[in-house]
């Protein structure tokens, strides 16, 4: 089993609400999908040959929308880095990452920014002697 028993409750629940379904149909629909498909909603196509369920194509997509719905990832944050504008999106931890990396690079080329023009104004002086 894929899905634990209380989520498999609450999708119970959330397709009896959302959808023109029978208590019989609603529970292969639920166990389909907490056996063989976990928490990646299964599509329209996968609901249709779901053995002994019979819905029409129309229920099928919204079953589909409302599985969808219910096992979407949390809302992505999306980042700009301040300096070089590159841009990045997923959960905070990701572009916590990428914030971190960024942070570091620049300074990294900012510290060691002295040390280059130090060299170029040396080789500037001697050539104007
Ligand atoms: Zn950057």
């Amino acid at each position: 089993m894929l899905i634990d028993e209380r989520t498999q409750k609450i999708l119970f629940a959330e397709l009896l609400v959302s959808n023109d379904l029978e208590y019989s149909e609603t529970h292969l629909i639920v166990d389909a999908q907490s056996i063989h498909s976990g928490h990646y909603a299964m599509s329209p196509a996968e609901l249709l040959h779901i053995r002994d369920l019979d819905i029409s194509i129309g229920t099928a997509m919204s079953v589909a929308d409302t599985l969808e719905e219910f096992f979407s990832e949390p809302t992505d944050e999306f980042v700009t880095c301040p300096v070089c504008f590159e841009s990045d999106s997923g959960t905070i931890e990701k572009v916590g990452h990428f914030l971190n990396t960024h942070m570091t690079f620049h300074s990294f080329q900012f510290n060691s920014l002295p040390m280059i023009n130090f060299g170029e104004g040396d080789d500037k002086k001697g050539d104007s002697e």
